[in-house]
């Protein structure tokens, strides 16, 4: 048995993309990923669509080699403009700038999110 792939999923709607996440419907927290029950306060969420657009909280590029990924590669944290923070492989090989404004784009061949700067 394969372990659950951590990720969360994504939608596509043209070239526009989204993180499907979690919205609760007693505290209003927003979380990446299908959660039937909040992580903050327990009660129930809706789907929510997580982007577009986010800004970079944090990047850096990984240049050890690692299963399945060719070093090196950029990897940033971006808080999605609605609100839950992800884990995205960025383009070119040099670290994204702090708060720059960033795009979700389609996942890697890999199925890792992706985002180029916007
Ligand atoms: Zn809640």
């Amino acid at each position: 048995m394969s372990p659950v792939d951590p990720r969360p999923p994504v939608e596509s709607e043209g070239e526009v993309v989204t993180v499907v996440g979690s919205s609760c419907t007693a505290c209003g927290y927003v979380v990446a990923g299908v959660e039937p029950a909040c992580p903050i306060c327990g009660a129930q969420t809706t789907r929510a669509a997580c982007g577009p657009g986010g800004s970079v909280w944090a990047s850096t590029v990984v240049r050890i080699a690692v299963p399945d990924r060719q070093p090196p590669y950029g990897l940033a944290y971006v808080d999605l403009e609605n609100g839950p923070r992800i884990l995205a492989h960025t383009p070119g090989e040099a670290a994204l700038p702090v708060g720059s404004s960033v795009l979700l784009g389609p996942l890697s061949a890999a199925g890792d999110l992706t985002v180029v700067p916007a």
